[in-house]
């Protein structure tokens, strides 16, 4: 029997982790993918205090990282298919190797990027449109010409990455450009195009990539990253911990003792690395006065 497994190495959970390994706990932490989580994908952060100059993303995942080791801590890489509570009020948390039985468990599995309906976009295959910047950056090279379909925050930064190593970017935005104003300007300084109010209807892949929008003529790209927004990843979550919200999205089960979920997962619309950092932290607290008790 553990007294605590934390999923997810992004932010939230590695504080949670480093807490809790300096509290004498142990903690089992579960990664499925590279520890850092999605603040690996960030171009520079600017506003976490201490890099008064600002740090790449995948930086200060990796200086998390190295925090958690000095700590004493680990990372286990495997990937959680479901937690679910047992009778005597523990908890079952299954890998596709291994089950673990917990006193408590954290769940710090952040979000995925909301798919979106393009027509034509499956038939192009994942080489051609991507939700994922670190794929894309890992299957091409500048200076391929890249078409971000979003309008927020992410697929300003996600430009302005691009654009410094060199790729060509247009930026599509369905509706008007929500990004941060500074943002907005540097995308402006930088060679990066910014269309808004328009959709797209239908993807083609004719060598290159065709992407046909309602108003407006076809682009051509050579490929294409959809940015439309992020939602919360439960899946993982038994069913009886799952429970309806007022506006009926599903969330977790209220009041459960010994489980806790941290980070982007419940953090709304509040996505920041501090917030999931603090989120984590509490979660920690919460696990930690749990087992005291
Ligand atoms: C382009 C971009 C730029 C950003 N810029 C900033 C910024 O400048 N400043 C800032 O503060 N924040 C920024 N953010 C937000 C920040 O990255 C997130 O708020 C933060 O990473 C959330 O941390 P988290 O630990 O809650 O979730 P995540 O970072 O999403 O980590 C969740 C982890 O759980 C793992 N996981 C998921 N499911 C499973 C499973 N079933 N089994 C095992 N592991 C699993 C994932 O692989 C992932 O590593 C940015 C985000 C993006 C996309």
């Amino acid at each position: 029997m553990l007294s605590v497994v934390i999923v997810g190495a992004g932010p939230a959970g590695i504080a949670a982790a480093i807490y809790l390994q300096r509290g004498g706990f142990d903690p089992l932490l579960l990664e499925k993918g590279v520890p850092g989580g999605l603040l690996r994908h960030a171009n520079n952060v600017e506003n976490y205090p201490g890099f008064p100059r600002g740090i790449s993303g995948t930086r200060l995942a990796e200086l998390f990282v190295e925090h958690l080791w000095a700590m004493g801590g680990s990372v286990k890489n495997a990937t959680v298919k479901c937690i679910s509570r047992c009778e005597d009020g523990t908890f079952a948390v299954s890998t596709l190797d291994e089950e673990y039985r917990t006193k408590t468990v954290i769940i710090a599995t952040g979000t995925r990027a909301k798919l979106v309906d393009i027509r034509g976009a499956q038939a192009v295959g994942d080489h051609r449109a991507f939700y994922d910047i670190l794929e894309l950056l890992d299957m091409t090279r500048p200076p391929e010409k890249i078409l971000i379909y979003g309008g927020g925050d992410a697929a300003f930064d996600y430009g302005l990455n691009l654009d410094r190593r060199g790729y060509d970017v247009t930026i599509l935005c369905r509706s008007r450009i929500k990004c941060l104003p500074l943002l907005r300007e540097r995308a402006e300084h930088a060679r990066i195009r910014a269309i808004e109010g328009h959709s797209i209807t239908r993807v083609m892949d004719e060598g290159r990539l065709r992407v046909e929008t309602d108003g407006m003529g076809p682009i051509e790209t050579d490929r294409l990253l959809i940015a439309c927004g992020r939602e919360p990843r439960l899946d993982i979550l038994a069913s009886s911990l799952i429970a309806l919200s007022s506006t009926g999205e599903r969330t977790h089960a209220a009041d459960m003792p010994g489980l806790y979920l941290a980070g982007d997962i419940v953090a709304d619309r509040r996505r920041q690395a501090g917030i999931a950092i603090g989120s984590g932290l509490n979660a920690a607290m919460l696990a930690e006065q749990y087992l005291r008790k």
